[in-house]
């Protein structure tokens, strides 16, 4: 039996197999006290398709998608052959939220959909919408005055508060994002040119999070997005699961038995690898496996998931620092919500080192030209972590879930390549 606690401490690369999964457990399951089901996803695709003709007038990157935001599925056999994956073990895929347009990372899903929903919440409310009414009628005077009048604020390590503050302050609302300190300059300088208020916090996330919590719930004409906490975030994470069952299709992928599904997901606070792994159990059951790869410095879902019921241990308690260069995934302490849905869904959880980001990042622009931050690439290490176990067989698919990149700046990313060993 491999020691996980003692790996957490020594803050070495491991795997972790979760003995909760349960393969034939309920798809629905309770969510902070409120259980989405499959329509509650399917709601979320549609909105983000209402909001589409708005989006391609706001942002001129969406014209030629008209306005939809989504990334491909791409096979990448230089890089499968680059890291060493044998074809025995099954055949692996990128699926590129690098490239997501307008917020350049995954929070491009929860988040826009999480500001859209609140926005089409008060444009009906304030009647300058009607409910079969064209969206495009947002970008009209009456209703950006009405936005105007109200607030959303977040709580960051950067790519939320990108994405929140870029898509809020498109609609016309006053954005507020709550930086903490790992946050990159390039992240909060971009905000500014946005017309996006930063406050930077001198704390780390939980402590920019719970602070900018403290001041929107003083006024009520302020949304606060809530990254521990969100269910819309949630179910607008989910909404890429039925992309994805898409994509497989049509690339004839099949999903069962012997062609299982294995999927690896950065994880941060959890919001995002969670609501999407929720919503691929609901389309595929026990044939897909949801890994979620964590820094070893910042292994809060792990920790969360060996924790005790009703505890809410933080990284700390293990003597771990917290720092590393994922800074996406530089979070102390997992959502509860994210971990009570991923119970008895999640396959396991894989650490990495901050080098070995590094080298798979220079590995993936190497073999594939793909630029990714590093954060994004700590899915890599899965396959390989999962080479002695029964999953990864030649029928086997894996997926790599690139989370972010897109808008980092050339010497930023320049600096990246530096620090790789190969
Ligand atoms: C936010 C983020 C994640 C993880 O999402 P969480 O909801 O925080 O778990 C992964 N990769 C990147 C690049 C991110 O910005």
């Amino acid at each position: 039996m491999p020691d996980t606690h003692a790996n957490l401490r020594a803050a070495a690369a491991q795997l972790w197999i979760n003995p909760h999964r349960d393969a034939a457990a309920p798809s629905a399951t309770a969510v902070c006290g409120t259980t989405p089901d499959p329509a509650d996803m399917q709601a979320a695709q549609d909105r983000l398709g209402r909001f589409a003709p708005l989006l391609a007038q706001l942002f001129p990157e969406l014209a030629a998608s008209h306005g939809q935001i989504e990334s491909p599925l791409t096979p990448v056999p230089a890089m499968q052959r680059a890291m060493g994956l044998p074809a025995e073990q099954g055949r692996l895929w990128v699926k590129a939220d690098h490239s997501l347009p307008v917020a350049g990372s995954i929070k491009a899903r929860g988040g826009f959909h999480e500001v859209l929903e609140w926005a089409e919440q008060l444009a009906l409310a304030h009647g300058v919408l009607a409910a079969d009414g064209d969206y495009r009628g947002l970008a009209a005077p009456a209703a950006r005055a009405m936005f105007a009048r109200h607030q959303v604020a977040v709580g960051s390590t950067g790519n939320l508060g990108m994405a929140i503050g870029v898509m809020a302050a498109a609609l016309g609302f006053r954005a507020v994002v709550h930086m903490s300190t790992e946050a990159k300059e390039w992240k909060k300088n971009r905000l500014r040119q946005h017309g996006v208020q930063v406050i930077e916090h001198a704390g780390d996330y939980e402590q920019a999070v719970a602070q900018g919590r403290e001041l929107a719930v003083a006024d009520p004409l302020c949304h606060f997005v809530d990254d521990e906490r969100s269910v819309s975030l949630f179910i607008g994470y989910s909404a890429a699961a039925l992309h994805l069952r898409d994509q497989l299709q049509a690339q004839d992928v099949v999903v069962d038995a012997e062609h299982p599904l294995l999927v690896y997901i950065p994880c941060g606070v959890g919001g995002a690898p969670s609501g999407i792994a929720w919503g691929l159990h609901q389309l595929f059951g026990e044939h897909v496996h949801c890994f979620f790869a964590e820094p070893v410095q910042s292994p809060c879902f792990l920790v969360q998931m060996l924790a005790e019921p009703g505890s809410h241990p933080a990284v700390y308690d293990y003597g771990l620092t917290n720092q590393t260069q994922a800074d996406g995934l530089a979070i102390p302490r997992a959502s509860l919500l994210a971990a009570q849905a991923m119970r008895s869904i999640l396959a396991g959880v894989i650490t990495v080192q901050d080098q070995t980001l590094f080298d798979n990042l220079a590995l993936l622009h190497a073999s594939q030209g793909m630029r990714i931050e590093p954060s994004a690439a700590a899915g890599f290490s899965g396959p390989l972590q999962l080479r002695e176990h029964a999953l990864a067989s030649a029928g086997a698919n894996h997926v790599v879930w690139t989370t972010g990149g897109l808008l980092v700046p050339e010497a930023q990313f320049q600096e990246f390549l530096l620090r790789s060993k190969g």
